[in-house]
Formats: structure tokens, C-alpha cells, sequence
């Protein structure tokens, strides 16, 4: 899960957070996320453990207190850099899902989306487009396709939905294939 170091500033935000994490929770999965209490990270832990489901944090030493790490985590992992919590959290998720969030939300977003159409690994990635926050981007990724700089081809390998449940289900429905 990536998503805000920040909880943004619509309650929607956080509301989906919670419905994510219940999700999962409801379902006895785990979440591996970045490992912080702050922002819609740690709502979506938090809602994750209240419904039952397991807790998996990574977060770098160096982020352990600016990021506020979260000790209530089943398992917490600290590495030594960044690159190692990317590709922890890479290597332990079976499915990617993108919350609100910022540019490390961004970044990593578009790094396993990136990792997927290279064939580096054949898990699903999705966005969960709260309340519109995500148009403007997906405004411009159409772009990049109707510039002839991307296919509709990579647009299809993002699972995109408004609806938490639908998302999840489609990345349920492909992990693992
Ligand atoms: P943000 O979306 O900016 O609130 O950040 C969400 C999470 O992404 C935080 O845990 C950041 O530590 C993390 N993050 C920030 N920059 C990067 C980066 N370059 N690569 C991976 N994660 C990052």
C-alpha cells in the first residue's frame, strides 16, 4: 500500500483509508506499507489491525522517528536505505494499491508500474482514485497516450476504480496469475 505521509485535507481521504483497511483486515490479509503512524499510512494500518488482518511495516532508520514509525506493527522492519524498503515492500506485497498520497506516494506508484510493463515482476498495481483526487493525473496520462508516448496497452495494466471494493477485487482477482 502506498499512500500520504499526510491525511490530506478531505475526510473522504481518511474514510477511504479506514474502508481499505477493513477491507483487508475482514479478509484475515496483511498490509505491508511504510511503516509509519502518521497520516493515511498509519489510518490504514491502524483500520487493517482493528479488523483483524496482520501488519507489516518497512520504513529506513533514518525515517523511524520523522515519520513517526509504528511499533503496533506485527512485524516492523527497518532498513538501512530507501531503496531497500522499496524493494522489501515490493517483494512482500502480492498486489499494489495507491491511496491519495504525495510525491513519495507518486513515486512509488510509478515505480512498480513502471517494474510491471518491464516484466520485472507480474503483480497487479492499482489506483484507488479518491473523491477526484487522481483526474488531473490520469487527465495527463491520457495525454501521454494520445501523444503516442504511451500505449493503452500500460494504461491497461493500472487498475484504476472510485470504488475501494471494486479495485480490490480486481487486484485479488489478478494476484497471484
Ligand atoms: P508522501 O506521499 O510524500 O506523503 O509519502 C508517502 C511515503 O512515501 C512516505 O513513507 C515516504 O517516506 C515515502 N517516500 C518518499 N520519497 C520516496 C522515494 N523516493 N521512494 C520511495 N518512497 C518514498
Amino acid at each position: 500500500m502506498y499512500c500520504g505521509s499526510r491525511t490530506g485535507n478531505n475526510s473522504l481521504f481518511t474514510e477511504a483509508a479506514v474502508q481499505v483497511g477493513h477491507w483487508i483486515g475482514q479478509r484475515g490479509g496483511q498490509l505491508v506499507y511504510g511503516g509509519g503512524k502518521n497520516g493515511l499510512m498509519g489510518t490504514v494500518a491502524d483500520a487493517t489491525q482493528a479488523a483483524g488482518g496482520r501488519v507489516v511495516g518497512i520504513i529506513p532508520k533514518s525515517l523511524v522517528e520523522k515519520e513517526h514509525a509504528n511499533h503496533a506493527c506485527d512485524e516492523l522492519i527497518v532498513v538501512d536505505t530507501m531503496h531497500e524498503r522499496k524493494h522489501l515492500m515490493a517483494e512482500r506485497a502480492q498486489a499494489f494499491l495507491a491511496l491519495p498520497g504525495g510525491i513519495g506516494t507518486f513515486e512509488e506508484l510509478f515505480e512498480v508500474w513502471t517494474w510491471r510493463q518491464l516484466g520485472y515482476h507480474d503483480k497487479p498495481v492499482g489506483l484507488l482514485n479518491v473523491s477526484g483526487y487522481y483526474d488531473g493525473l490520469l487527465g495527463f496520462l491520457q495525454t501521454g497516450v494520445t501523444s503516442g508516448f504511451m500505449s493503452e496497452w500500460q494504461m491497461g495494466l493500472l487498475h484504476i476504480s472510485t470504488a475501494h471494493n471494486e479495485v480490490l477485487n480486481a487486484l485479488q482477482l489478478h494476484a497471484g496469475h
